[in-house]
């Protein structure tokens, strides 16, 4: 941004980190409005007029990380923003299992609109473990806890192996997840009142299949007498 363009109100720098979150919120939703997916933190601490180590420390206090290029993730600003400051009844989750499944799903944007909001991944694969994908860094299952804690988390995206599903998910309902949305193929056994959604993407497969085959039928000749 050059000097004085499109810069927020100059004045002293609010001393809580809660004020400044607000002025975090309107300066990203501007840059989102411009289609901007990153921003530098330097960039955000000079468009707000701000100290750049303040700006630095705020993030990382909400845990929102640079990516490889070092620079901050929008949609993760707007996210973690909104969450703060109470502005969307979303309902924020975790995904554990960052495989192919969970990267797909963690990278969607469109889950926003439907009242789910990705706030951090998590695996158990060091390779895995501080990587970026989809504008989340995958962190590391000893953070669970203090995560779902931290952001009042009561949704979890269970994309785990199979025979690694249960163990997760018993320790995310003693987190104090209320819901989960579960992809590996197991019938999860979980306290009364945590809520199980088991999706099988493979049953729609085999409806499809089965109406091919209907049609396929439909089209044969009639048998001749
Ligand atoms: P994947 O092997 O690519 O990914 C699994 C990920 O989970 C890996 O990154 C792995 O490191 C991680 N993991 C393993 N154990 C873990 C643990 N204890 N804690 C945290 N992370 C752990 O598998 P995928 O193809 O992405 O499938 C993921 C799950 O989704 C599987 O259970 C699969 O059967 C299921 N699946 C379901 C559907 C469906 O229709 N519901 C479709 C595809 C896959």
């Amino acid at each position: 941004m050059e000097p004085g363009e499109n810069r927020e109100p100059q004045g002293p720098s609010p001393r809580s980190m809660r004020g400044r979150l607000a002025l975090y919120y309107r300066h990203n939703e501007r840059l989102l409005g411009e289609g901007r997916q990153e921003i530098a933190p330097q960039d955000l601490a000079a468009g707000l007029g701000l100290d750049e180590q303040v700006v630095a420390a705020d993030m990382k206090r909400l845990g929102i990380e640079p990516g490889p290029s070092g620079a901050l993730a929008t949609q993760k600003i707007k996210a973690v923003a909104e969450h703060q400051l109470g502005l969307r009844p979303v309902n924020t989750a975790v995904l554990v299992g960052m495989g192919r499944l969970g990267a797909a799903i963690a990278s969607y944007e469109g889950f926003g609109a439907h009242g789910m909001r990705i706030m951090a991944v998590f695996d158990d694969d060091p390779a895995k473990i501080g990587r970026f994908q989809g504008g989340h860094k995958v962190l590391p299952l000893e953070q669970l806890e203090d995560v779902i804690n931290i952001f009042e988390i009561r949704l979890a995206v269970l994309t785990v192996p199979a025979e690694a599903a249960q163990a997760i998910a018993t320790r995310l309902a003693r987190a104090g997840v209320a819901a989960i949305w579960n992809f590996a193929p197991v019938r999860l056994d979980l306290p009364e009142g945590v809520v199980v959604r088991n999706e099988h993407i493979t049953a729609g497969l085999a409806q499809l299949c089965s109406d091919l085959r209907e049609a396929n039928l439909r089209r044969l000749p009639p048998e001749e007498d």
